[in-house]
């Protein structure tokens, strides 16, 4: 008889362990949510792949996962019924000549990748890779490594593809954890994907907030993400498919999950547009805010205890790192099922998994 695990959380570690544990097991899924989860961080978020970029806000180790990771999304996208956008073509930093100086200091500050680094670019240099860019900025770097997917197509993707497979669903019900039972129910395994839903158990992890517009704009013709580098308000566009861009996001150290702020949709709009100008006649499809699950130390944990897998403290690094981390989740999960005891961690993950007995 195939063990029974419960997958507690369907946002974006649940559905990736989801995907890779369902032919194996007998699998229960619980969300508070509907099956699209669309309160999750995972269905608000921008979807950027940006290892360099956020090198400059994260250590080495991560940023370097991060590379790691961005391999495995076409691999698991391929399993998918569905079309989920998927680019790898890098990304570009600009910022206005009155903030060159931020434009510098984020070069300075990041961390060197095995064989990844910055390129300097010009103006004519900017305008082979994104020609609208070029009459607005005359320096810029180029982040090669970098790219995105579009996360509501993996989103409706994912879940199309599991509901094929054997599954029981228990949608719409915040449920508790207590070891290996979940919601009164009996498990093999349980593995913990709540994100900020486990905040009162797991020590030091708070929400941190952000809010994204998506927008459609049929005269912007950016075709891959752009970052501003601004003072005040660093903005990020990300191009989805069929003219939509997603433009994001804020940061702001609240748990308040509250609709869009005027001010923030002020700033985000506005750093838009002196991007490019085809944003005033964009049409805006949404405003959603998030709360980003994140420890102290901003670095993502993965806690084994007896029948119970925790994976938690993405923070804005979920799409970046999830794929090596949910990785790792399954893993051990395999191994605990099979022999009823975890294994070392990964050496890639070292200082990411901990185990309490
Ligand atoms: C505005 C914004 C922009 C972002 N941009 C990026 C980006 O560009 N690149 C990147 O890599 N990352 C980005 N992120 C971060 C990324 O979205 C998160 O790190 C990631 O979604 C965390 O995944 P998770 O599965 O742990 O949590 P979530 O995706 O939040 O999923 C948790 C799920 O658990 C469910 N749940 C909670 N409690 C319970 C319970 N008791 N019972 C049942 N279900 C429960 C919730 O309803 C939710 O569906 C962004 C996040 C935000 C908010």
């Amino acid at each position: 008889m195939k063990k029974h695990i419960a997958i507690v959380g369907f946002g974006l570690s649940g559905r990736l362990a989801a995907l890779q544990l369902a032919d194996e097991f007998s699998l229960s899924i619980f969300e508070a949510g509907d099956c699209h989860a669309s309160k999750s961080a995972g269905a608000v978020a921008a979807a950027m792949l940006a290892p360099l970029a956020e090198s400059v806000l994260c250590e080495p180790d991560l940023a370097e996962l991060g590379l790691l990771a961005i391999a495995r999304w076409p691999q698991i996208i391929k399993h998918l019924h569905g079309e989920v956008f998927f680019q790898q073509q890098g990304a570009l930093i600009v910022a206005h000549p009155q903030d060159f100086a931020d434009l510098q200091l984020f070069a300075n500050r990041l961390k060197p990748l095995e064989q990844q680094q910055g390129q300097w670019l010009n103006r004519e240099q900017i305008a082979q890779l994104e020609p609208a860019l070029s009459t607005r900025f005359q320096k810029g770097m180029f982040l090669p490594c970098e790219g995105q997917l579009d996360n509501v197509a993996f989103y409706q993707a994912s879940y199309q593809t599991l509901l094929e497979k054997d599954i029981a669903w228990h949608l719409g019900n915040k449920v508790t954890i207590n070891g290996n039972e979940v919601a009164g129910q009996i498990f093999d395994l349980v593995i913990d994907c709540r994100g900020l839903g486990a905040k009162t158990e797991l020590s030091g992890l708070r929400g941190v907030r952000g809010e994204v517009a998506r927008v459609f704009a049929p005269q912007v013709t950016l075709s891959r993400p752009v970052r501003l580098m601004h003072p005040r308000y660093p903005i990020y566009i990300v191009p989805k498919p069929n003219h939509e861009f997603v433009i994001g996001a804020t940061e702001i150290e609240s748990q308040d999950d509250g609709a869009v702020t005027v001010r923030s949709t002020l700033e985000l709009l506005s750093a838009a547009y002196t991007i490019d100008s085809g944003f005033a006649e964009a049409q805006i499809l949404s405003l959603k805010s998030g709360l980003r699950p994140s420890f102290v130390d901003n670095r993502p944990q993965i806690t084994l205890s007896k029948q119970l897998i925790s994976i938690n403290g993405l923070y804005r690094h979920g799409y970046l790192l999830a794929p090596v981390l949910v990785d790792e989740v399954v893993r051990q999960a395999r191994h605990v099922l099979l022999e009823l005891d975890f294994m070392p961690a990964s050496e890639h993950l070292a200082g990411l998994v901990q185990r309490v007995d």
